[in-house]
């Protein structure tokens, strides 16, 4: 049996990123970009005022007060997008709206509050240094200045960036594809009626928003009853699909646990099929060709933890992240938690307070069989393999569900 930390090497070492691929902008939110982003124009391309007022030159409003406004001659309109705005004079006022282009004169706007229309002239309450409400070119991005490093995850703050540059398209990595597969002749689909003893499907689903939620792009290919020969032809003939394969299931030691085998025949090289971890201890590994496969356990509780253990830091590899490949806190433990020595226990518990005083709270119930001990709790310690217990009041490593 292998070590949670020397199972998670030998994966990340099997890993590396996928191809890129153009994807429109629309489509790129929440992929990983392959190149760097440079600004393609000053941002702001043009000096533009930051509020809605008047376009003056700043030394016309000289002793301006409530008291004793300055008039100055009202000249005309600039709204935004007007490429030749009127100049503007010493003792005149163009009124502009935010973003519109200052025009050619002017070195201040002054904002609407301090200000009144009274016809054709514009009293102005205060005074203004030049400069004000002048948003210059270039203040945000000057043209050719890198905006984003390769190897960023796109949010809605980088589509911002690439949008105001004219990207178009972007190049990203590719999304791997992970092929999802149930067996067990218990199983039937979570949409029918259970009879006999049968039970839903529940880890495809569950499996599948792991994969959507960590980026991978899901393909649920069913159900399949504990049958060698089946299992090994859908191997044999789908498993070079995907980058990604995950099974649950069938790989413990019963009569009827074909999966490893099916796997084995089917032409894989799994590197280990044990893991020194709770739950989760029955997890394969291995290759077949370029896709990697990963044996889930059956339960769900143990197939949740082994998915975040293993599969969601691979996936992130090869979503061409740097590490750490998951988001990890300490927290401080508000109980002890006897374990088991030599194993790694994926702790279910609760996560509350805030940074950096978390605190973490075991829960009672572990059954990695439970779907309750999942739903109940919000994070997971890693309690680590070296010891008896781990006890109130220390640091603990963990992550959010
Ligand atoms: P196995 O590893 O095949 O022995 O399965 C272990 C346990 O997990 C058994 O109780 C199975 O019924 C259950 N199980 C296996 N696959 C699934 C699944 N896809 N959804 C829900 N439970 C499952
Ligand atoms: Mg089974």
């Amino acid at each position: 049996m292998i070590a949670y930390e020397d199972g998670l090497k030998i994966i990340l070492d099997s890993v590396n990123t996928l191809g890129t691929e153009k994807l429109p902008l629309e489509k790129c939110a929440g992929m990983v970009i392959a190149e760097n982003a440079f600004a393609r124009s000053d941002l702001p391309p043009f000096d533009n005022s930051a509020m809605d007022g008047y376009a003056v030159v700043a030394a016309s409003t000289r002793g301006a007060s409530r008291e004793s406004p300055v008039v100055l001659r009202f000249i005309g309109d600039i709204p935004a997008g007007i490429a030749e705005p009127c100049a503007v004079g010493p003792g005149e006022a163009a009124r502009i709206g935010t973003g519109a282009k200052v025009p050619g004169g002017a070195d201040t706007v002054v904002i609407v509050e301090d200000t009144e229309l009274k016809g054709d002239e514009v009293w102005v309450f205060r005074e203004y240094p030049p400069g004000s409400n002048i948003r210059r070119a270039g203040e945000d991005f000057t043209a050719g200045e890198r905006g984003i490093d390769a190897g960023t995850l796109i949010r809605p703050s980088e589509i911002s960036f690439l949008a105001a540059n004219g990207y178009k398209e972007v190049e990203v990595f590719r999304k791997p594809r992970v092929g999802i597969l149930s067996s067990g002749s218990e199983l039937v689909d979570h949409g029918q009626d259970i009879t006999g003893a049968k039970i839903r499907d529940s880890n495809s689903p569950m499996i599948c928003s792991l994969v959507e939620k960590y980026g991978g792009g899901p393909e649920i290919h069913g159900i399949f009853p504990d049958d060698e020969r089946l299992l090994t032809s859908f191997i044999t003939e789908k498993a070079d699909r995907f980058d990604f394969l995950i099974t649950f299931g069938g790989i413990s030691m019963g009569a009827h646990d074909y999966l490893k085998t099916a796997l084995e025949k089917g032409g894989a090289r799994m590197a280990f099929w044990k893991v020194a971890i709770r739950p989760g201890k029955p997890f394969g590994f291995g290759k077949r060709k370029e896709t990697l496969i990963f044996a889930l356990p059956g339960n769900p509780g143990s197939a949740f933890v082994t998915f975040e253990a293993f599969v969601k830091p691979a996936l992130f590899k090869t979503r061409g992240f740097n590490p750490p490949y998951g988001e990890y806190l300490t927290a401080t433990l508000t109980d002890d938690f006897p374990k088991k020595e030599g194993v790694t226990v994926f702790c279910r518990g609760n996560l509350e307070g805030e940074f950096p005083a978390y605190r973490f709270s075991p829960f009672k119930k572990q059954g990695s069989g439970m779907i309750s001990t999942m739903v109940a709790t919000n994070a997971i310690m890693i309690a680590p393999a070296g010891s008896q217990r781990v006890s109130k009041g220390e640091t603990v490593t963990v992550f959010r569900t």
